[in-house]
């Protein structure tokens, strides 16, 4: 993601804690109490400008979406959808995916999203890859008994790293696609990074695996 230094983000972010939560520690075994209801929740790490949360927050009313994003020049523009969109089953954590366990107990998650992440195609950046196993590891700490990751990317080399990573893990292949466009998934919605690389002619893969 390219980043423009915007001054103005943290303040802007510290002025909605409705949307972006300012201290999410304090729901950990609780977002119930957030949400007001007893939705599943499902989260998004990496939501980069949160058009991927929002819309499915729209589509599915009965599932509260959060969006966890780790640069505050980004998240800013999610904050801004959901300004716009003002719906109460969709929430943004400003924090890094390497620290979700603060802030979900076991069993707080039902589904983890992980759209176009980051490829780190350097070896010896492996570690930072949201599909590498020590944040398989994270996942498992707080997603429920058979709770699943929905995850898909253009970029073929982090799709096979992945899959060997969730096959050593042990997770259960319940889907995928080598061409998400032309397959007869039903539903997909477009993320931003989604529509730029589709637009260039890149096949989109997509897979789901079940803990
Ligand atoms: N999901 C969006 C999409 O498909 O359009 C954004 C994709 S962008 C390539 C990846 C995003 O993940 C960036 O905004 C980056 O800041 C965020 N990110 C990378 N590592 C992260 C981490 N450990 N925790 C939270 N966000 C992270």
């Amino acid at each position: 993601m390219r980043l423009r230094h915007k001054p103005w983000a943290k303040e802007k972010i510290e002025n909605y804690p409705q949307y972006v939560i300012p201290n999410p520690a304090q729901y950990r075994g609780n977002w119930d109490a957030l949400f007001k209801n007893n939705q599943p929740v499902h989260i998004e790490v990496g939501t980069g400008k949160g058009r991927f949360v929002t819309e499915m927050a729209k589509a599915n009313p009965d599932i509260n979406y959060i969006g966890i994003e780790l640069q505050e020049s980004v998240i800013v523009a999610a904050l801004d959808r959901l300004i716009e969109a003002e719906l109460p089953n969709v929430k943004l954590l400003n924090t890094n995916g390497e620290d979700l366990q603060e802030f979900f107990a076991k069993g707080d998650v039902e589904r983890i999203y992980l759209n176009f992440s980051d490829p780190w195609p350097k070896n010896r950046h492996e570690k930072r890859r949201l599909t590498h196993d020590s944040f398989l590891r994270i996942y498992e700490e707080i997603l429920i008994d058979n709770g699943e990751i929905h995850f898909k990317t253009d970029n073929r080399g982090l799709f096979e790293y992945s899959l060997v990573s969730f096959t050593n893990f042990g997770l259960r292949l319940k889907f995928v696609s080598l061409d998400l466009h032309k397959s007869d998934f039903e539903g997909n919605i477009m993320t931003e990074y989604e529509e730029k690389f589709s637009s260039k002619g890149h096949p989109i893969y997509r897979c789901e695996v079940k803990y």
